[in-house]
């Protein structure tokens, strides 16, 4: 009785009958059974009626310090009238799991936060071993009804292994979670999504961010007609930075060997900040570009206006402002902005949308970030899945409650 009582009490689990404790090298082991007398389905928990009585297995559940800690116990199978014959439920462990349901919360936990190195060490197991129990507790936690009601989504595209794998990644603005993602980027990749949320959850999207390069325009506009797509305001801007860096190198390279050309080299951060965080240095750098080069200058200028016509809130204006910039791009004479206002103005209701809605892939690009991190954590887990999983428990609103001291 007292075992047991020790037992539940280091498990967190009550429904666990301890018979026997010993202690050697590795670590402290007890004997246990669960409560029930009856087996339970491992599939799906129904009882049934014991079929045999397999060979004896091991969970490891936290360490106590530097010693181990695990449970003993030979596991009946059970023939389930659903799933077969089935290994039995435990109660201190997932299906198929060799390690408790208190080690796997606070595996997953650490590695919502903690790097790979850390995990290992501190917990004792391998990375690889790390990345099955996310996937386990991913497929347990992840809200099922994720998709149910999606109202704005945002859509984007993230490359890992060095730009050579690719996910698409679609979050919820309403939530500010990830709801889905799949391997690939471009159109295709989305159609896993449509299907999974049938005509009723299509209808029902309202909403869609993007950047234009993703290549989801099309798809998003044959699947979800009722739609309204809205471009993200920052990746168009970071177009407008783009042409800008383009006309700096075109000018060094047309000024090399000049005295000119080394300082315009140098003066591709004042071009690109905002002007508001300029450092006096660079400040005195833009004034010299004014002076010294027409076009850099209105390179410069067509950069800061484009941000200042999203920057209306009233549609009117923000149109009127829009359409003046696209007409200066477009005879400014800088063949990169030129350019730009061609690929803008195709683009220009998806653009304008924003000052309505007011939506940007802000948050997916939040999520981007983060997800880079993942990928640099998750890399050695060597599967797109096991990067999903990685991706649904930093970023698909699941929340972990692993044993802490209170
Ligand atoms: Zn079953």
């Amino acid at each position: 009785m007292r075992l047991t009582k020790v037992c539940q009490k280091l498990t967190g689990v009550d429904a666990l009958v301890a018979t026997d404790l010993s202690v050697d090298d590795g670590g402290v082991t007890f004997a246990v059974r669960p409560r029930w007398r009856k087996p339970r389905c491992g599939g799906c928990g129904r009882r049934g009626g014991q079929y045999d009585r397999g060979g004896e297995r091991h969970w490891r559940h936290l360490a106590l310090g530097s010693t181990i800690l695990r449970l003993r116990y030979a596991p009946r199978r059970v023939n389930c009238r659903c799933c077969g014959v089935v290994t039995e439920q435990v109660p201190w462990a997932r299906h198929g799991s060799r390690f408790t349901r208190d080690l796997e919360e606070l595996v997953a936990y650490l590695a919502q936060t903690t790097d790979k190195t850390t995990i290992t060490r501190l917990v004792g197991i391998n990375w690889r071993t790390v990345g099955t129990i996310i996937e386990r507790v991913v497929n347990e936690r992840l809200d099922g009804q994720r998709l149910n009601g999606l109202r704005v989504i945002g859509i984007d595209e993230f490359s890992y292994l060095k730009r050579h794998r690719y996910l698409t990644v679609v979050v919820d603005h309403d939530q500010r979670r990830v709801v889905w993602a799949a391997r690939g980027r471009g159109a295709d990749s989305l159609t896993g999504l449509f299907d999974q949320l049938g005509e009723h959850g299509r209808a029902g999207i309202e909403l869609a961010t993007m950047d234009m390069a993703g290549g989801y325009l099309k798809a998003v506009g044959e699947h979800l007609p009722d739609a309204r797509i809205v471009f993200d305001r920052f990746h168009v801007q970071r177009l407008a930075s783009d042409a800008l860096d383009e006309v700096r190198r075109d000018e060094t390279r047309a000024l090399a060997g000049g005295d000119d050309a080394g300082w315009i080299k140098r003066s591709r951060y004042a071009l690109l900040k905002n002007p508001w965080n300029l450092t006096p240095r660079q400040d005195q750098k833009l004034a010299d570009i004014q002076a010294n080069n027409a076009r850099l200058y209105r390179a410069y200028l067509l950069k800061e206006s484009l941000a200042r016509a999203l920057d209306y809130r009233q549609p009117k204006r923000a149109r009127e402002a829009f359409e003046a910039w696209l007409a200066w791009a477009c005879r400014s004479q800088l063949p990169a902005f030129v350019k730009l206002s061609r690929t803008l103005r195709r683009h220009k209701d998806g653009i304008l949308a924003y000052i309505k809605q007011r939506y940007t892939n802000a948050i997916v690009e939040g999520f981007n970030n983060r997800l880079r991190m993942i990928a640099r954590r998750a890399y050695g887990f060597h599967s797109a899945d096991a990067l999903q999983a990685m991706l649904f428990l930093c970023c698909g609103g699941i929340e972990l409650n692993p044993p802490l001291p209170k």
